[in-house]
């Protein structure tokens, strides 16, 4: 017997997404921001939920440091951690999509195994994987956080893009090169492409 076996999940017997989606009158996805630090994920989702909430449409924007400092305040940067850092996070975005949420995930989420299992977990139809590109040079100038200086001189292990990898998305449903544009027209890019799938007609 495991504790498993003294589990009994009742989703069959609680509302549906569906009940919830036509509630907001929207379509709920998981968008799911990935890039180096100083890439311009949390920029671009703050930016972003303003327009979805002056358009009536319901998110929650879901944001590295937050959740490191509530629900993952136990976890470091290691590898292993980092899995289970973004296995949470998926599984919590899963509650807020069959919510009827459009959820805005601004994470690093550096691999493509970490993000392949985010996918897994939340479904591959309402994932979205939006990449977030600027080459490493850029995040270093922009430096928003002081993090790179602190990784250059050894301050922080493990630190994506110096001394821990980022693996590009090898197949974004959107990339936003934020080097070659600015804040608004990466903002605008961005709604260009989610606002059709998750816009249902006001009654
Ligand atoms: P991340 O969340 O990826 O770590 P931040 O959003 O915290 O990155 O920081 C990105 C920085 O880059 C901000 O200071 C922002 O003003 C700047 N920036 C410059 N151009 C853009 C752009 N096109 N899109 C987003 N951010 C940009």
């Amino acid at each position: 017997m495991s504790v498993q076996d003294d589990i009994h999940p009742i989703f069959d017997r609680i509302l549906q997404r569906t009940d919830k989606e036509q509630l907001l009158k929207q379509r709920s996805k998981v968008i799911w921001l990935t890039g180096l630090s100083g890439s311009g994920k949390s920029t671009i989702a703050q930016h972003a939920e303003k327009i979805f909430h002056e358009k009536g449409l319901m998110t929650m924007l879901l944001d590295g440091d937050n959740i490191r400092s509530g629900i993952n305040n136990n976890l470091t940067f290691s590898s292993e951690d980092r899995i289970e850092n973004i296995r949470r996070i998926a599984e919590v975005s899963k509650l807020f999509l069959n919510c009827g949420i459009i959820t805005l995930n601004s994470f690093v989420s550096p691999t493509n195994d970490i993000r392949k299992m985010a996918k897994e977990i939340i479904g591959e139809d309402d994932f979205l994987e939006i990449y977030v590109n600027a080459p490493l040079e850029v995040c270093e100038a922009r430096d928003v956080k002081g993090l790179y200086a602190k990784a250059r001189k050894g301050l922080i292990p493990d630190f994506t893009g110096i001394t821990a990898p980022f693996e590009a998305p090898e197949n974004p449903s959107l990339e936003i090169r934020t080097d070659q544009m600015d804040v608004d027209t990466s903002v605008q890019m961005l709604m260009d492409y989610i606002l059709p799938i998750v816009e249902q007609q006001k009654a």
